[in-house]
């Protein structure tokens, strides 16, 4: 007798797929900023005036408009959490270990996920103060900034 689990394989596998999606008119907007310019934008909400970033159509809390509520952020920010990552993968932008990390700018009212780079990751800290390091060949990505630095 026998258990049709112990004939039945899962096969367990990993794929790269190379893929491209539409930016939209807010996301083509702020990353022709990043790619341009080197300005990092984001949005004050008209309604209830939080500062977000990345942009995006509505506001996250009162799902007011925000197509036309562009404001330049600062280049410097605060790490607000972060992970070191040991786990090497073929299309991580760096080699392990690297610190991703939770990052508030100056002037937005949430955190978005970047790289820090520049220190060793265990000299990381909650509350550190960091720049933007813009890429010096920008193609229109978030990774124009190629990482953040501590200040
Ligand atoms: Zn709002």
């Amino acid at each position: 007798m026998s258990d049709q689990h112990e004939n039945c394989f899962v096969v367990e596998g990993k794929l790269a797929l190379p893929y491209q999606y539409f930016a939209g008119a807010i996301g083509s907007r702020f990353l022709n900023a990043l790619r341009d310019e080197q300005k990092i934008l984001g949005q004050r909400c008209p309604t209830c005036g939080k500062v977000l970033i990345p942009p995006r159509g509505t506001c996250e809390k009162c799902f007011a408009d925000l197509s036309d509520a562009w404001v330049e952020l600062g280049q410097t920010g605060e790490v607000t959490g972060f992970t070191v990552v040991h786990h090497q993968e073929p299309h991580y932008p760096l080699p392990p270990p690297f610190v991703v990390a939770l990052i508030k700018l100056d002037g937005a009212d949430v955190a978005f996920a970047h790289l820090v780079a520049g220190v060793a990751p265990e000299q990381v800290k909650v509350g550190m103060k960091v720049k933007a390091v813009f890429a010096e060949k920008r193609i229109g990505s978030l990774l124009d900034i190629a990482h953040f630095a501590p200040v």
